[in-house]
């Protein structure tokens, strides 16, 4: 009898559910015991793990956030911290796992890999920044609302011929920023991947002025800059009248989209597919909506491909 353990870690995002989902129900099919580990790494290490049946996997589908529950634990970087985990595993008969988070969950499942547990890990963030995976869980349900939030901001931008200068999530990955900013029409995308050049920027807003633009939008991406300070810099050095908004978690939230649906539960039911074969230490990559798997830190060693968004970016105004 196997038993498939399943956590979510690191930052939460919209179409975990539907993941964990994908694991228990494929678990079940084929036999197996499925166990939720609640608030990732720091509950295995508390021992907060419960089987879970059909019925507890129920009605998540459509849900965003995670049933699971997430956490962040430093110290599980400390063997002796992830011994405890272990052990606490071992003492169920688990020997199986499913994480579903970011880069440093994948660290956690490889290091757990190599003390016996046989891990698989799957994409699960909204920031797009696994570079092993064209897409990650989450990103194009977080980038429906940043794009919802964007086109309301643009209504009261051309109303009052402002600038208006909106603050996107993606700490290490200018991703949601550059897709929303082709998708909600913006003039300026400022991102790790373009860099900031204030000089240049200025002078990008003042051609949009001469070329007759009543408004414009600069989407920035999280920890790039101060918006209310870049603002104020161009309220005070342009003819724009210029506010600045920072759209914040609202974007971890909501009912994930069809496209993070299909793409959550195809990764979960795949990832038992691959324990069943025992193939383990891998994680799950996506092509668009297509899967396969590489190891695990093979995926980790991968540098990130920039879209060619930033190119279009341009020509589209
Ligand atoms: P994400 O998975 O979204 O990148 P974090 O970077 O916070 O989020 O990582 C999630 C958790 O993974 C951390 O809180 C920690 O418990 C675990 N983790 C991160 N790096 C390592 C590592 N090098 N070794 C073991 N566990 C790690």
């Amino acid at each position: 009898m196997k038993k498939i353990g399943v956590l979510t870690s690191g930052g939460d995002a919209p179409g975990m559910n539907a993941a964990i989902r994908g694991v228990v129900r494929t678990a079940l099919y084929y036999g197996y015991e499925a166990y939720g580990i609640y608030d990732g790494y720091k509950g295995l290490v508390e021992n907060k793990i419960k089987q879970l049946q059909r019925n507890d996997v129920g009605q998540i589908l459509t849900h965003g956030g995670t049933i699971l529950g997430s956490s962040r634990l430093p110290e599980f970087k400390d063997e002796s911290v992830r011994q405890i985990a272990v052990n606490n595993l071992k003492n169920l008969g688990i020997d199986t796992l499913v994480v579903i988070g970011g880069d440093g969950t994948y660290r956690g499942a490889m290091e757990l890999n190599k003390m016996g547990i046989k891990c698989i890990a799957l994409p699960g963030t909204i920031d797009n920044d696994i570079a092993s995976t064209e897409y990650t869980i989450g990103f194009f349900t977080a980038l429906d609302t940043a794009i919802w939030a964007i086109d309301k901001l643009r209504d009261t931008s051309f109303s009052h011929q402002r600038c208006t200068v909106v603050e996107v999530m993606g700490r290490n990955c200018g991703d949601l920023s550059i897709y929303s900013g082709i998708a909600c029409g913006a003039e300026i995308v400022i991102t790790k991947e373009t860099g900031f050049n204030r000089d240049e920027v200025l002078t990008q807003i003042r051609g949009a002025k001469a070329k007759g633009k009543r408004h414009l939008i600069i989407v920035v991406a999280e920890n790039m800059l101060n918006v209310f300070e870049l603002a104020k810099d161009i309220q005070a050095n342009t003819e724009y009248e210029t506010r600045a908004s920072v759209l914040g978690h609202i974007q971890r939230g909501g009912n994930p989209s069809s496209f993070d649906r299909i793409l959550a539960s195809k990764m979960g039911a795949y990832a038992v597919e691959l324990l069943r074969k025992d193939i383990f230490g891998m994680a799950v990559c996506s092509h668009g909506i297509e899967i396969d798997h590489i190891e695990i830190n093979q995926a980790l060693s991968k540098v990130k491909r920039t879209t060619d968004l930033y190119d279009y970016l341009e020509k589209l105004n």
